[in-house]
């Protein structure tokens, strides 16, 4: 089958030709109907050969969907042609996170040596993939796996960020959304769907703030030393009490520190190294600020939902495996205009 994988450190991706993979005891195989491509996975690919732990080569993809093409031994209760998105990250199943659906928080995925397709094990930017377990499957139905493909990420990630922050998002209050990339512009719709709060969003660039503004953003700030200040004027002062930064990186952090209200919330979704000093004289009375890994498996039951009833609507950019490094490159240089999805 074909792939498409990172296979030398510091070289981007490559397609390949590979042995199509047969699904163990307990696991399913998957035809792949679609795989989107996350800026983290740049992230990966530029890690030096030291910090970097997630094997070679790497095949990519951890936004992925694809219908039930064969099962493992003693698997039961999954029907073969069903439509599924995949949920990436992978727990140990037994935990106390793992009980409640929260595998992205499971304390003993390091040491079991348990990682997500394409951040790890196998990913889904290829024709076929194996999943671990039918947990790890959420039922597509009628939803096109191309459009709803990377809620799994996209979607998933801003969607846990969001609802944990959910109380500060009342009528009257202010979140801001730094990065309206592939996550942020579906954040700014989930803001929008779950609270009436009013929604700021800041891009560096014009393109990107037109894009926020047609998924509902009420007002967009070019992203630079002078942002803090027109968010502070366009609240009165106040502040925001939410501010999810998509970007993650020192200037973004350093707008999300110098405009978040008392009381408020900071969420640090983006890996762009950056880093937030905490506590009295550097942040607001009251202020908290956490770094929100992915979500988990019912809030992306409820991210897909969210699609269903017309709320999320991700802006797709389509591409054949053949075309994935076209459209790597693209990401890399912030062309891509919501997400880049590959449809094998
Ligand atoms: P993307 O490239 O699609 O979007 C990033 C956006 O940020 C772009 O619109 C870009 O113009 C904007 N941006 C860059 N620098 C900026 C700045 N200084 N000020 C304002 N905006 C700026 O990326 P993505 O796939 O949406 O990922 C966003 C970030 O989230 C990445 O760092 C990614 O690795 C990370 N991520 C984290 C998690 C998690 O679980 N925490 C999950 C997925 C992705
Ligand atoms: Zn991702
Ligand atoms: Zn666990």
């Amino acid at each position: 089958m074909k792939a498409v994988q990172y296979r030398e450190i510091g070289k981007g991706p490559e397609i390949v030709e590979i042995e199509t993979p047969e699904p163990g005891p307990g696991q399913i195989r998957l035809r792949v109907t679609a795989a989107g491509l996350c800026h983290s996975d740049w992230f990966v690919m530029g890690l030096p050969e030291e910090s970097y732990t997630y094997g070679l080569p790497l095949t990519l993809g951890h936004e992925g969907a694809g219908v039930v093409d064969k099962l493992g031994e003693g698997v039961e209760g999954i029907e073969l042609g069903g439509s599924y998105a995949i949920y990436g990250p992978w727990g140990c199943g037994l935990c106390h996170a793992c009980a409640q659906g929260r595998e992205n928080y499971c304390p003993r995925a390091a040491e079991l040596g348990i990682q997500p397709p394409g951040l790890g094990a196998p990913g889904a930017m290829a024709e076929y993939v194996v999943i671990d377990d039918k947990r790890h499957l959420v039922p597509l139905g009628d939803l096109d796996p191309v459009e709803v493909v990377s809620l799994t990420d996209a979607g998933l990630t801003p969607y846990h960020a969001i609802m944990s922050s959910k109380d500060r998002l009342y009528a009257g209050a202010t979140a801001v959304v730094i990065g309206v990339g592939g996550l942020g512009h579906v954040g700014v719709q989930v803001i929008r769907a779950v609270s009436a709060a009013t929604v700021i969003a800041v891009d560096t660039s014009e393109e990107k703030l037109e894009l926020a503004r047609e998924v509902g953003a009420h007002h967009t700030v070019i992203s630079g030393p002078d942002a803090a200040r027109r968010i502070r004027e366009l609240t009165g002062g106040r502040g925001a009490e939410a501010v999810f930064d998509f970007a993650g990186v020192q200037p973004t952090i350093d707008i999300a520190r110098e405009t978040v209200a008392v009381d408020g919330d900071v969420q640090i979704v983006g890996i762009g190294g950056g880093l937030m000093q905490a506590g009295f004289f550097s942040t607001p009375f009251g202020a908290s600020v956490r770094n929100p890994y992915w979500g988990s498996r019912s809030e992306l039951m409820e991210v897909l939902d969210l699609a269903r009833v017309g709320a999320v609507d991700v802006h797709v950019e389509r591409y054949s495996i053949d075309e994935a490094p076209e459209a790597y490159a693209r990401l890399h240089d912030g062309a891509v205009r919501g997400r880049a999805v590959v449809v094998p």
